[in-house]
């Protein structure tokens, strides 16, 4: 079953955004819609009062990885399958890659491993040649990077081969696919926002591992690899057992847990960050993202989320910060400007300038 849901955008005709033809769709609440700030860009919106409680989006992952640090043991592998990203819980059925690529590739089941073979063969000789060697040079972080690009563009692949004449040796696992490559296309993320010397070792590594080839036969030009990486630093998602927000006061937060995955969401990706965020987010047992109002949303309200675990970062300057170093910008929500110390011209020496306004 296929449905087609509408993200509206104000003043503008509806985006037609194809849920995927799996077990359950995805859900955009009816009065969620996408608008444009000057400043802050692309953003989200409610047209109407949205309760507290109310789920406003649910969100597939373009591509997913695990993300663990011994996963030969570790319980908190996600299984390959993007149709299913359950946990593959270590016991007699989680299964490895025949080709032995990299422990961390795991299915949950045999039926799981069966349907994913045309999007794994994809990444799978990329992994065997070039994995170790990226975590031995470059670390975890990197590599994680990298395999996040390849999980999309194997994604774009399967996209691209669903919309293909019917051809009876891909066209079992090409049915099961997958969201809006137009989507991954929109996301936010200039090479402007980084450093030159960022810039300058993004585009070593794509010229080192990730340029099309037999290695990885992608089809697309270095320049719009590089962006695409751009693209994934400014938008993905640490995935945490715990949701991320809060629905009472942030003085009685838990934290979010242990990252175990991270992912790439076309529509998810929208939201902007608020140290006071009117969202929580958490992942679902499918590894879509989960929004939900934490408390009452006011028609025209901004929707945002939080871009890290607001137990971590409690004093202003500690999540300007890291919002600038992690993210590259200089938050400016309103319990930001609260914080602010009062600055010397808003004394009531400084009143008389006024005069004359
Ligand atoms: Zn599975
Ligand atoms: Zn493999
Ligand atoms: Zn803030």
């Amino acid at each position: 079953m296929s449905e087609v849901v509408y993200l509206t955008i104000e003043s503008s005709t509806p985006i037609r955004v194809d849920a995927i033809s799996q077990a359950q769709p995805d859900w955009i609440h009816p009065h969620l819609i996408q608008s444009a700030d000057p400043v802050k860009g692309r953003q989200f919106r409610v047209s109407s009062l949205v309760p507290k409680g109310a789920c406003l989006l649910v969100d597939r992952p373009y591509a997913i990885i695990p993300v663990v640090d011994e996963p030969q043991s570790s319980d908190n592998l996600i299984c390959s399958n993007p149709a299913c990203n359950n946990r593959a819980v270590k016991h007699a059925e989680r299964l490895s890659c025949p080709n032995v690529c990299i422990p961390d590739v795991a299915w949950c089941s045999r039926t799981c491993q069966d349907t994913d073979k045309l999007r794994h063969d994809f990444e799978c000789s990329w992994l065997k040649r070039y994995a170790s060697s990226i975590r031995a040079k470059r670390g975890e972080y990197d590599f994680g990077m990298l395999w996040v690009i390849v999980r999309l563009l194997a994604t774009r692949r399967i996209e691209m081969c669903d919309s293909a004449p019917i051809n009876s040796a891909i066209a079992p696992n090409c049915q099961q696919s997958i969201y809006g490559w137009q989507g991954i296309e929109a996301l936010c993320g200039s090479s402007d926002t980084w450093s030159h010397d960022q810039v300058r070792s993004w585009t070593l590594l794509v010229k080192k591992y990730l340029q099309n080839g037999p290695v990885l036969p992608h089809g697309l030009p270095s320049e719009r690899i590089l962006h695409l990486i751009c693209q994934e630093e400014a938008n993905s998602f640490g995935l945490y057992p715990r949701e991320t927000g809060f629905t009472s006061r942030p003085e009685s937060l838990v934290d979010r847990g242990e990252q175990f995955a991270a992912s790439v969401y076309p529509t998810a990706a929208i939201a902007n960050h608020s140290c006071v965020p009117n969202i929580i987010h958490k992942p679902d047992e499918l590894g879509r993202m989960v929004f939900r109002a934490s408390r009452d949303i006011l028609a025209g309200e901004e929707c945002c989320i939080s871009y890290f675990d607001l137990t971590r970062f409690t004093d202003l300057e500690s999540r300007r910060e890291h919002l600038r170093k992690s993210f590259k910008f200089v938050c400016q929500c309103e319990r930001c400007i609260f914080d602010e110390p009062v600055k010397e011209t808003d004394t009531w020496d400084a009143m008389p300038l006024m005069d004359g306004f």
